[in-house]
C-alpha cells in the first residue's frame, strides 16, 4: 500500500475544520485539500466552474454531487497528492460522494476520517465572527475591533466576512449538514473507518487530539 496521510475530516461548519486542517497538513506534510476553498478560488477567476456555482455557494446550498466529484477526481491525480496523501475537507458531503471516493482513490484509500464534534449553538456564534482569508484561507476572529484593511498574517491576503457567513446562509449550511452529512457518520462508522474527536477546546488541545487518532490509525507514517 502506498505511505501518506489520508483522511476526511468531518465536522459542522465552525467546528474548526479549515484551521486544523491547514496544521495538520503542515505537520504530515500533506496536501489540504478544500473543496470550498477550492470553488471559492474558481469563483474568483471568473472561470466557467466559477460562474456556474457561485450564486449555489454564496446561498449556502450544496453544488451538485456530479460537479464536485469530478473536481475532486482531477485533484487526487495531482502529483502532490499522489506521493504524499490528502487532508480532504468539506469533501465528501453525502453519501454518493463518499461512495464515489472510495472508488477514484482506489489506489489512495482512505486511512481514516475524523469527526470533529462541536455543538451546534456553539459554531453558531463561532461563524458569526469568522473572518477568512481571501487567498490562503486562513481563518480569523472578528473581536469587535474593525482593522480594515484587514490583510492576512500568513501571506497578506484580505481577511473578509465569507459571503455564506450571513445568518440565513449559515442556517441553510447547518440544516444541510444534518441532513445531507451527518447520514456520513454512520456510513464510515460501518466501515470502522470513523473517529470521533471533540472539538471543544484550545486550537492546541484539539489538534493534539486529532494527531492522536491519525498517528494510531496509521496516518503519520
Ligand atoms: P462550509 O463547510 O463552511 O459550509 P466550505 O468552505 O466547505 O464551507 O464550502 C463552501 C460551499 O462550497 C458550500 O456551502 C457548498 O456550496 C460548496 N461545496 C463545498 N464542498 C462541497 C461538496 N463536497 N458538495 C457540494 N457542495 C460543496
Amino acid at each position: 500500500m502506498s505511505s501518506g496521510t489520508r483522511i476526511v475530516l468531518l465536522g459542522r461548519q465552525g467546528a474548526g475544520k479549515g484551521t486544523q486542517c491547514l496544521r495538520l497538513s503542515r505537520h504530515y506534510v500533506v496536501p489540504h485539500i478544500s473543496t470550498g476553498d477550492m470553488l471559492r478560488a474558481a469563483v474568483r477567476e471568473d472561470s466557467a466552474l466559477g460562474r456556474s456555482v457561485e450564486k449555489i455557494i454564496g446561498g449556502g446550498g450544496l453544488v451538485s454531487d456530479e460537479l464536485i466529484i469530478e473536481v475532486v477526481r482531477e485533484r487526487l491525480k495531482k502529483a502532490d497528492t499522489q506521493q504524499r496523501g490528502y487532508i480532504l475537507d468539506g469533501f465528501p458531503r453525502t453519501v454518493v460522494q463518499a461512495e464515489a471516493l472510495d472508488l477514484i482513490a482506489q489506489d489512495l484509500p482512505l486511512l481514516g476520517v475524523v469527526d470533529l464534534v462541536v455543538p451546534r449553538d456553539l459554531v453558531l456564534s463561532r461563524l458569526s465572527a469568522r473572518r477568512v482569508c481571501r487567498d490562503c484561507g486562513a481563518n480569523y476572529t472578528a473581536t469587535g475591533v474593525v482593522r480594515s484593511p484587514w490583510s492576512c498574517d500568513t501571506c497578506g491576503g484580505d481577511v473578509v466576512l465569507r459571503d455564506d457567513d450571513t445568518p440565513d446562509a449559515i442556517n441553510l449550511r447547518l440544516d444541510l449538514y444534518e441532513s445531507q452529512t451527518a447520514p456520513l457518520i454512520s456510513f464510515y462508522g460501518q466501515t470502522q473507518r470513523l473517529h470521533e474527536v471533540d472539538g471543544v477546546g484550545s486550537q492546541d488541545e484539539v489538534f493534539d487530539r486529532i494527531t492522536e487518532v491519525i498517528d494510531r490509525a496509521g496516518g503519520g507514517s
